[in-house]
């Protein structure tokens, strides 16, 4: 058993595990552990003024897009976490278009930066979406619904005894959901699969959303222009030689294409253990939100052979995009 705790904001607990690593003391752990909490409950430090700086003011109707968002990303958590996990709404900000592209520009460390609309600060615990007065309200729901679906996986970080890090010191992350994250909390494993599992709960929920007016327009536009789309994508706008053009929008396509044909591979050799594929998605879902990959590594290695799963975890590490390259 890992030795730890889920830290609290506001007194309300999250899926964030900190973990006392090996030769840590118990009272230097309890110090820490306090001062996370305070620091997360107090919205502290630059990243935190940056995002604090850039919130925009909602329309009436965006407040309600981001309160029913919440309330059906709070049911998928409370589906697959025993323990009650809350999300909050201080949690939450949005912040004006351009803003997150500019944060991530700066310090170059997202490699797509331009394309950037939400982002989680897993280690804040904090949800980001970029939004204006135009946005149409399906965009800002997806997004938010993907990113809260992050805030809702699992977190965990390690609290070392020495210093293990120039600039994050003596806390290592090592897990994000599925993903497997080396010493600078870049994913080093499962990135790509995480983000598809993440994709997918935003676009099942979206699908549900059909007779919400808050939405309806963008779904008759979607029946309008685009017959054959996807479940759970919906109808942008793009600039083409100066013409604003319709185009289908969604992330991780080609993701969410591979994890569709990776589960039905393994629902196919074993339905006689799983009544249906969404309960093979939920074994994948499971371990996304617990942290514990056992019962999806048990599965792949006897499904697909031994060593599959770090190998499926190595290539969902890799974009369609570099693949493509
Ligand atoms: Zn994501």
């Amino acid at each position: 058993m890992r030795e730890g705790k889920f830290l609290e904001i506001n007194k309300k607990t999250t899926n964030f595990f900190l973990e006392k690593g090996k030769g840590v003391g118990k009272k230097r752990f309890t110090q820490e552990s306090g001062a996370y909490e305070n620091m997360l409950s107090n919205d502290e430090g630059k990243v935190n003024d940056r995002i604090n700086e850039n919130k925009i003011e909602l329309t009436v109707e965006q407040e309600t897009v981001v309160q029913e968002v919440m309330a059906a990303a709070q049911e998928v958590v409370d589906q697959f976490i025993e323990r009650p996990v809350v999300l909050q709404r201080e949690q939450i900000a949005i912040v004006r278009s351009g803003a997150l592209k500019e944060m991530f520009s700066e310090v170059g460390t997202e490699k797509d930066a331009e394309k950037i609309a939400g982002h989680t600060f897993e280690h804040l615990q904090k949800v980001a979406v970029e939004a204006d007065k135009d946005t149409p309200n399906i965009e800002l729901a997806l997004i938010l619904f993907h990113e809260l679906m992050h805030l809702g996986s699992f977190y965990r970080i390690r609290l070392t005894q020495k210093k293990e890090h120039e600039a994050l010191g003596h806390y290592r992350p090592e897990r994000s959901g599925l993903s497997v994250l080396d010493s600078n909390g870049d994913a080093k494993f499962f990135r790509y699969l995480d983000e598809a599992l993440t994709e997918k709960l935003a676009r099942l929920y979206i699908e549900t959303q059909k007779n919400n007016p808050l939405y309806k327009k963008n779904f008759s536009l979607r029946e309008d222009k685009f017959s054959d789309a996807a479940p759970g994508t919906y109808v942008g706008y793009e600039e083409h030689d100066g013409r604003s053009v319709p185009v289908l929008k969604g992330a991780y396509h080609n993701e969410l294409l591979a994890t569709e044909d990776l589960v039905m591979r393994l629902y196919r050799k074993n339905n006689n253990r799983f009544a249906s594929e969404e309960e093979l998605w939920n074994v994948f879902l499971e371990a996304k939100f617990t942290g514990k990959l056992l019962n999806l590594a048990r599965l792949i290695e006897k499904t697909e052979g031994k060593d599959t799963f770090r190998l499926i975890g190595e290539q969902s590490n890799i974009s369609q995009e570099e693949r493509d390259k």
